[in-house]
């Protein structure tokens, strides 16, 4: 498939759509997730067009990576989470529904019970 610029990250990387902004830098973009799976839930957006991670640069993929290390502490700290899960999905089988890629990040509480 090709990339399709009218997905809504494409527009909130673009500023045509609103987002909630925690952080960015040259290669990514991180933002709070519209429907967070448990509080502090975030989005860390790569800059590339690109639909699947098999569409991503290595470089763009360890940005990514490069990213999440660097906000993790923070975000487990504001949020006092026990542990995060790192997670990216491809293709609408495994549960993609935007088609720009993205990680979640998803902060764990011990004893609170999640879906995915
Ligand atoms: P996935 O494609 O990996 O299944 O998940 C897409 C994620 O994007 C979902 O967790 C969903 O809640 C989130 N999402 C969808 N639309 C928006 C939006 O407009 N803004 C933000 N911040 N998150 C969104």
């Amino acid at each position: 498939m090709a990339y399709n610029s009218q997905n809504i990250f494409a527009k909130i990387l673009r500023g045509e759509a609103p987002s909630f902004k925690v952080y960015e830098d040259e290669h990514t973009f991180v933002m709070m997730d519209i429907m967070p799976q448990t509080k502090g839930h975030l989005l860390i957006l790569t800059k590339e067009e690109a639909e699947t991670l098999l569409d991503l640069s290595v470089e763009g993929a360890q940005a990514c990576v490069a990213t999440a290390k660097k906000i993790a502490p923070a975000l487990l700290e504001v949020t006092n989470a026990d542990g995060f899960v790192m997670s990216q999905f491809n293709n609408e089988v495994a549960g993609q529904t935007v088609y720009h890629v993205h990680f979640h990040l998803v902060p764990r509480y011990a004893g609170q019970k999640v879906e995915r």
